[in-house]
């Protein structure tokens, strides 16, 4: 959408600090725009210590319409079109809904707070995802969503970038006040040096393993406290997902646990052969009131907050920077300036 002029190449360097979902979408759009761009990272290329590291990287924007405000769902629904352009492998193959009798009334709240949906009797289930025959008596099928695995879509936007000419720098532990030129900050919950408001919101994982179960989408199961959900990743492995905890320890509880694998043995019982392959958790950084924020002060922006949605939100979100840097627009949902 944002061409690069002659105008923009060259003027002020850009380093962007933090190289999770949010910094590598918007070191990357800034690349491409044709401005210098150096993405600083402090730990290695495995990026173990991002919360991008753990996430689901469900691109749900109708689904989280249920829980977010409509911003959510705005920005996600225009992310879909910059992962496409980007990233063109990212399946496109839908998210599917469902619930046992006993949450047929949560089902049908969701149904009512959601769109993009499409009722699926227990036939339309097994049609789409023939592992789940007999299982479910109804679902919701979210054609449009889309997911992607964060562990193999980080290296290849960090790749994008480089590409791009962008130069990245992992083990490089940036300090916003110390950089010229503009500043992309986006620390995650690191930057609560100069966002004393954000907080950690635990989501903890379990990732297991088996060749009984084959699966093309996220399944999300109904539940009454999280929405749990198992997403395949290919080879066997599946990822089930997330608690939502305030709390900013890590690990992951017995009681956490449980729920999610039994979630996994609700959605199919041959979960329960599967071989556990890692248990983990992240803290999603969140405002007070789990919106994203892009804070501008002068020549230093930073861009946080993505609390549960940083693959759904991160490239909008850059889109935005890079249309306030290069033409002053100001999106007032979500930016703020000094
Ligand atoms: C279990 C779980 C499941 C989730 N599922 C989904 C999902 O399905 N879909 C979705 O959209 N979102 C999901 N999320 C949310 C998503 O993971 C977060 O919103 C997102 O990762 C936040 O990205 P970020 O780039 O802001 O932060 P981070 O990923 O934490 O990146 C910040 C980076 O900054 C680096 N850094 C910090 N300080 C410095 C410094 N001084 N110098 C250099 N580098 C620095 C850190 O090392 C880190 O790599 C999930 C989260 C969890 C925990």
């Amino acid at each position: 959408m944002f061409q690069s002029s002659e105008d923009s190449r060259g003027e002020s360097p850009v380093s962007v600090i933090g190289a999770g979902i949010a910094g590598a979408w918007q070191a990357l759009l800034f690349a491409q725009a044709g401005h210098a761009v150096t993405l600083h990272e402090r730990s290695s290329e495995a990026m173990t210590q991002s919360t991008s590291y753990w996430a689901g990287g469900m691109l749900a924007p109708w689904c989280e319409a249920e829980a977010s405000e409509p911003v959510i769902s705005r920005l996600g629904i225009r992310s879909l079109d910059l992962w496409r352009e980007q990233v063109p492998e990212t399946p496109f193959n839908g998210s599917l809904v469902v619930a046992h009798a006993r949450d047929r009334a949560d089902f049908d709240r969701f149904a009512k707070l959601t769109t993009g949906h499409r009722r699926l009797d227990a036939g339309g289930v097994s049609e789409i995802e023939p592992a789940l025959e007999g299982r479910f008596r109804e679902g919701l099928f979210y054609a449009d969503e889309g997911h992607v695995e964060p562990r193999r879509v980080l290296p290849q936007l960090h790749a994008r970038f480089t590409a791009a000419g962008g130069n990245i720098q992992f083990n490089s532990e940036a300090d916003p006040d110390q950089l010229d030129g503009i500043v992309i900050d986006c620390r995650g919950l690191a930057a609560r040096d100069t966002q004393p408001e954000l907080r950690g919101v635990r989501g903890e994982m379990i990732t297991v393993e088996t060749s009984e179960v084959e699966l093309s989408r996220p399944v999300r199961l109904i539940h009454p406290r999280w929405p749990l959900y198992v997403i395949p990743r290919g080879d066997g492995r599946f990822m089930l997902g997330a608690t939502s905890i305030e709390a900013e320890d890590t690990g992951v509880s017995v009681r956490s646990a449980l729920e999610l694998l039994g979630a996994a043995y609700a959605v199919h019982p041959a979960f329960a052969e599967a071989r556990i392959v890692e248990f983990g958790s992240g803290l999603r950084p969140a405002f007070p009131d789990n919106l994203p924020r892009i804070a501008v002060h002068n020549d230093k922006i930073a861009v946080n907050g993505l609390y549960r949605h940083g693959f759904l939100l991160a490239p909008a979100l850059a889109e935005l920077t890079l249309a306030y840097v290069q033409r002053g627009v100001i999106d007032n949902e979500v930016m703020q300036c000094a």
